[in-house]
C-alpha cells in the first residue's frame, strides 16, 4: 500500500509511551518508516531550581525503558538537549523525515512552541501532524446546547459521560512488531549530568519507570477500584490510584484507564474514579477556553483584587510544615519528602494557605509547581482556584475548611500525621489533632494563627470585593 510519507519522526513530549499512542499509531499508518525522538527542552529545564528534580529523573528513566524496547526492534530513540524550535527541524532534516507527528499540548507554551516548529518545518517542505491524545475529549468537543463552553462541572460531566459511554474510550490497538521502525543504534545515551541534573529519590519511593512496572501498578489498583469511593478521602489508607505522575507524563494512556472504568461501570468505585478523570478533562478545557487563567488571573476576575496579607514568615512555616496544625504540617512534609500529596490534603493545605494564612493562592500554586512530581498546570491551577474560591465552580467563598475538623474526620486515628510528624508519635488519637491544647510537645510549634479569627478576616476580605463588584454593576 502506498503511504503518504516515506519517513516520519514521532516527537514524544508528555506522551512517553509506545503503546496506545495516537501520534505513533497515525505515523505508522501513514509512513513507510518511523523514528522516535525526545527533546530535553532547555527552556523548561533552565527554570528548575532543584538539580535532583524528580520529574527530570522520571523522564530520563522512562526514556531508558523506551530505548530498550526500541532496541528490541533494531531501532533507537533520538534524545537531544536544546530548544525544540531549532532541534526538531534540525533532526527532521538530518534524518530526512518528511513529517513530524505529535500529540497535542494545551498550555500556551506548548501551543506557541508547536506553531513555531510547524512554521520551520513548512519552510523545509515537511509536514507537522498533531493529534488528540492526552485527554478523552478536547476543549471544543464538550459544549453546551448553545455551543458555549462549560464553566460548571456537573453539566459538563453529564455531557462528557454520555458521549464517552456512547463512543467508548477509543484505544488505538496495534502491535509494535507491525511498525517499521527505522533501523539505527545510538551507543551513547545522554546522561542526566549532560543536561545539568542528577538522580533523585524516585527509586526510593518505588515510582514505576518501566512499562511492566506501570502496568503492574494499574493492575494492583484495579483490585482496589471497587472501594475507591469509600477510601479516596483518607490519606492513611491506600485508597487512591497514585497514577497521577503517569497521567502527567503519558506513561499510561488515558483511554486505557478510562476503559477500565467503562468495563466496570456498575460499581460505585469505578464511577467515582471516572469522575476524577473527567475533572482532569474539565480543567484542560478551562485552560483552553478561558485562557486568562494561564496568565496568572483568577477565573472570576473580580477576585484578582482580593487583599491578601501575604505574610512571608507564615508562608515559610507553611512550606516547611511548621504551622502548628498537624494535618497541614504532615501534608506539607509528605510533599517535601515524596513529591506527592494526597488530594484531600491538597484541598486542606490550599484552603489553609489562602483562608487561614491569607496568602495569595498563586504563591501556593507556584510552590506546588516546584515540588509536585505530578505537577500539571491545568489540574494544579484548577485545584488552587477551587480551594481559594476564585475559580470556576469553586468552593463557595464563605465555606472555609476547619483544619481541626478536617483532621479529625479524615485522619481520625492520627496515623497519617504520625507518619510525617514523629514529634507527635506519643499522642493518642484524641489529642493528636491539636497537641498544644493539652501540653506543649517538644520540637513541635504552637499554632501560628487562631482559625476562628482568621476565618472572620477571610470572610471580610471576600465581602469587601463582592461589595465593590456589586457597586460597579
Ligand atoms: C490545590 C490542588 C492542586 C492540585 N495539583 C495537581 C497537579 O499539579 N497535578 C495533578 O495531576 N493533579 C493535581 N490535583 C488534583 C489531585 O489532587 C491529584 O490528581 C491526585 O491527588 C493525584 O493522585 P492519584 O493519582 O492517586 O488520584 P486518583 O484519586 O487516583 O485520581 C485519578 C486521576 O484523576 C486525575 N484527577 C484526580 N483528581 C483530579 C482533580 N481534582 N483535578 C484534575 N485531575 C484530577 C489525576 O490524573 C489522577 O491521577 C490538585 C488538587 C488540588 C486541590
Amino acid at each position: 500500500m502506498n503511504k503518504p510519507f516515506s519517513k516520519s519522526l514521532v516527537w514524544l513530549r508528555r506522551d512517553l509511551r509506545l503503546h496506545d499512542n495516537t501520534a505513533l499509531f497515525n505515523a505508522a499508518s501513514q509512513s513507510n518508516s518511523i523514528s522516535i525522538c525526545f527533546v530535553f527542552d532547555t527552556n523548561i529545564l533552565s527554570k528548575l531550581k532543584n538539580k535532583e528534580d524528580q520529574r527530570v529523573d522520571f523522564i530520563y528513566q522512562i526514556l531508558q525503558d523506551i530505548k530498550q524496547t526500541l532496541r528490541q526492534h533494531n531501532s533507537d530513540i533520538w534524545i537531544v538537549h536544546g530548544d525544540p524550535i531549532h532541534e526538531i527541524p534540525k533532526l527532521a532534516k538530518s534524518i530526512n523525515a518528511d513529517a513530524v507527528f505529535v500529540n497535542r499540548d494545551y498550555e500556551k507554551y506548548g501551543v506557541n512552541r508547536d506553531d513555531a516548529v510547524q512554521k520551520k518545518l513548512s519552510g523545509l517542505n515537511k509536514k507537522f501532524e498533531s493529534f488528540k491524545d492526552q485527554v478523552l475529549f478536547e476543549a471544543d468537543e464538550i459544549v453546551t446546547k448553545n455551543n458555549t463552553h462549560y464553566s460548571v462541572f456537573s453539566p459538563y460531566r453529564n455531557n462528557h459521560l454520555e458521549k464517552l459511554l456512547a463512543s467508548g474510550s477509543g484505544i488505538n490497538t496495534y502491535k509494535l512488531d507491525d511498525i517499521n521502525f527505522e533501523k539505527f543504534t545510538i551507543d551513547k545515551m545522554l546522561t542526566l549530568n549532560d543536561i545539568g541534573f542528577e538522580s533523585s529519590n524516585i527509586s526510593y519511593f518505588q515510582i514505576a519507570t518501566t512499562y511492566q512496572g506501570i502496568q503492574s501498578q494499574i493492575n494492583e489498583f484495579q483490585d482496589r477500584l471497587e472501594h475507591y469511593d469509600q477510601t479516596r478521602n483518607f490519606p492513611a489508607i491506600k485508597g487512591v490510584s497514585y497514577l497521577s505522575v503517569h497521567n502527567r507524563f503519558g506513561t499510561i494512556s488515558i483511554r486505557e484507564i478510562a476503559n477500565i472504568c467503562l468495563k466496570n461501570y456498575v460499581t460505585s468505585g469505578s464511577k467515582s474514579w471516572l469522575n476524577e478523570l473527567i475533572w482532569r478533562d474539565f480543567y484542560f478545557q478551562i485552560i483552553v477556553n478561558f485562557s486568562h487563567v494561564q496568565d496568572g488571573r483568577s477565573f472570576k476576575q473580580q477576585y484578582d483584587n482580593l487583599q491578601y496579607e501575604n505574610n512571608e514568615s507564615f508562608f515559610e512555616s507553611w512550606k516547611q510544615g511548621r504551622t502548628g496544625f498537624p494535618i497541614v504540617d504532615a501534608a506539607m512534609r509528605q510533599l517535601n519528602t515524596t513529591g506527592y500529596m494526597h488530594n484531600r490534603l491538597r484541598m486542606i493545605v490550599a484552603s489553609f494557605l489562602t483562608k487561614d494564612l491569607l496568602i495569595d493562592w498563586r504563591w501556593g500554586e507556584e510552590y506546588f509547581k516546584e515540588k509536585l512530581i505530578d505537577f500539571d498546570f491545568s489540574a494544579n491551577n484548577g485545584g488552587w482556584q477551587w480551594a481559594a474560591s476564585v475559580g470556576c465552580d469553586a468552593q463557595p467563598w464563605f465555606r472555609i475548611f476547619n483544619p481541626l475538623l478536617q483532621s479529625q474526620k479524615f485522619d481520625s486515628d492520627g496515623k497519617f500525621i504520625k507518619k510525617y510528624i514523629p514529634e507527635l508519635s506519643a499522642f493518642d488519637k484524641k489529642n493528636i489533632h491539636e497537641p498544644h491544647s493539652k501540653f506543649a510537645p517538644k520540637d513541635y510549634p504552637k499554632p501560628i494563627i487562631d482559625h476562628a479569627i482568621q476565618r472572620q478576616k477571610a470572610l471580610k476580605m471576600f465581602e469587601h470585593i463582592n461589595h465593590v463588584a456589586k457597586k460597579q454593576h
